[in-house]
């Protein structure tokens, strides 16, 4: 294993000081997704107004890859559209099915770039996906609302 690629500091950062944890009390989608292969588990929690991200707020126990890779997911898709956040979305995913061949667009992904190194262990890439899968779910369900 490359721990340094597949633990870069930025993720050791979002796992040790995670930003938007804690379920809002504002009203919003809830929805809860596991991992059994790994044990983590995210609820994460989405309100869309007039097709903006108003607000992601999630909790969860698990791997510092799934923790840390919803922690970011959560801060880069506050606040924008439905159509941007899904942009974001889907990079992120064809990041992770890269099998190591991609590094990933900044320019789309900013931070979220530090996770290219995970796609290369097929184990961990459920582990990075996890809270960006949940977000999906929960913000297509606040849009049918
Ligand atoms: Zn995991």
């Amino acid at each position: 294993m490359e721990l340094d690629s597949l633990y870069q500091q930025v993720i050791l950062d979002h796992y040790k000081r995670p930003l938007h944890k804690g379920l809002s009390k504002n009203s919003g989608v809830q929805v809860h997704h596991i991992n059994p292969s790994c044990g983590d588990e995210v609820t994460v929690k989405v309100s869309v107004n007039d097709g903006v991200v108003a607000e992601v707020t999630w909790d969860g126990v698990g791997c510092s890859i799934s923790q840390a890779s919803v922690s970011m997911m959560s801060d880069l898709v506050t606040g924008l559209g439905i159509k941007e956040a899904n942009v974001i979305l889907d990079e992120f995913t064809a990041l992770m099915q890269s099998k190591g061949t991609s590094a990933g667009d900044p320019e789309i992904l900013d931070d979220a770039v530090a996770f290219a190194g995970v796609s290369k262990y097929p184990a961990r890439i459920k582990c990075a996906l996890l809270g960006w899968m949940a977000f999906k779910d929960a913000s297509v369900q606040a849009q049918a609302q």
